[in-house]
C-alpha cells in the first residue's frame, strides 16, 4: 500500500486499483488525518497496515488532481547538489567529496499536481529527483543500517530560480530552490519493502519532460552518495526525523547547463517520473 494526502487526510492506496481508504476511519483514530502520524511511529504504522481489513473498507478511486503533498510538514528536509556525476560534468565541477547538502523551506512543498508561478525575471529550471522519507530519528546511524531508517521513496522536483540560486559569493542555494511551489513531491510514499517484484529501490530510472520532450534521463544507482551513504553522512551531524525529506540530486539534463540555456516559461508543462513509484505534472504560469 501507498500512502497519500488526499483533500487533507492520510488515505491509503491499492497500488493496483489505485482506491484510497482512508486512514484515520479505518484505524479507529489511531492514525490520521494528519499525514504526518504515520511517520511519527511508522513502525507501528506498519504494523497496523499489516493486520488491517483494508479490503473491507470503503475505498473511493482516486483522483490525483486533489492531492496533496504526501510529506506535508517535515521538520527538516535536506537536498543534495552535484550527486550524480554526468550532472556534475554538465556544470563544470568537480564531483564533491562530501555531500553538498542545502535545504528546499519546507514552505516550498506542493502536490504531485498543480500551477506553479514563474518568478518574474528569473530563470527557472528543473531538476527530477528521488526522495526519501525518514521514518525513524536517525543519528549516527551505521550505512549498512541506514534504509531502516528510511520509511519509503517518493518523486520530487528540486524546481530551482538560478539567478537567486547562484547570486552571492559563495551562493546560497536554498533561497532560489524555495519560491512557492518549487517542491513538489509525491504522487504518493511507497515504503522501501513496497516496491513491486524485480524492482530495487536503490537502482530506480528517474526521468523528466518539457512538453512531452525528454530532458532528464537517468538511474539511481548512478548517485555519487547514494540514500544509505545520505542517511549515514547528514545523520553524523544532525538527527534526522522521522518525516524528514532527502531532495537526493539530480541526473543531467538540467536548462542551465544546455546551449544555449533553456527556461521553464509560460505555459510549460513538466512531468517527473520514477520507475516504480508514479509521476508528477507541473504547468507553468507568468504572475
Ligand atoms: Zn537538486
Amino acid at each position: 500500500m501507498y500512502l497519500a494526502h488526499l483533500d487533507g487526510r492520510l488515505v491509503l492506496v491499492s497500488p493496483d486499483t489505485l482506491r484510497a481508504v482512508d486512514v484515520e476511519r479505518l484505524s479507529g483514530g489511531r492514525f490520521g488525518p494528519d499525514p504526518m502520524t504515520a511517520y511519527a511511529d511508522w513502525d507501528a504504522f506498519r504494523a497496523f497496515v499489516a493486520t488491517a481489513d483494508i479490503g473491507a473498507a470503503p475505498a473511493v478511486p482516486l483522483d490525483q488532481d486533489r492531492l496533496g503533498p504526501p510529506v506535508p510538514a517535515p521538520r527538516q528536509v535536506f537536498a543534495i547538489g552535484l550527486n550524480y556525476r554526468d550532472h556534475a560534468a554538465e556544470g563544470g565541477a568537480e564531483i564533491p567529496s562530501e555531500p553538498m547538502v542545502f535545504t528546499k523551506f519546507p514552505a516550498c512543498l506542493a502536490g504531485p499536481r498543480g500551477t506553479v508561478v514563474l518568478p518574474p525575471g528569473g530563470n527557472v529550471d528543473w531538476e527530477v529527483e528521488l526522495v526519501a522519507v525518514i521514518g525513524r530519528e536517525a543519528y549516527q546511524v551505521a550505512r549498512a543500517d541506514a534504509w531502516s531508517y528510511v520509511a519509503g521513496l517518493t518523486v520530487g522536483q528540486d524546481i530551482s530560480e538560478r539567478i537567486t540560486q547562484l547570486a552571492g559569493t559563495p551562493p546560497q542555494f536554498s533561497l532560489g530552490k524555495s519560491f512557492p511551489g518549487f517542491g513538489p513531491i509525491g504522487p504518493w510514499v511507497v515504503p522501501v519493502d513496497a516496491f513491486g517484484h524485480g524492482i530495487d529501490p536503490g537502482d530506480l530510472e528517474l526521468a523528466c519532460a518539457v512538453n512531452g520532450e525528454e530532458v532528464q534521463k537517468g538511474r539511481t544507482r548512478d548517485l555519487v552518495f547514494d540514500v544509505p551513504e545520505l542517511v549515514h553522512r547528514v545523520s553524523q551531524i544532525t538527527p534526522m526525523y522521522p518525516g524528514d525529506l532527502v531532495f537526493t540530486g539530480t541526473p543531467a539534463g538540467v536548462g542551465l547547463a544546455r546551449t544555449p540555456q533553456r527556461w521553464l516559461v509560460d505555459g510549460d508543462e513538466l512531468v517527473s517520473s520514477i520507475e516504480g513509484i508514479g509521476e508528477l505534472r507541473q504547468r507553468f504560469v507568468t504572475a
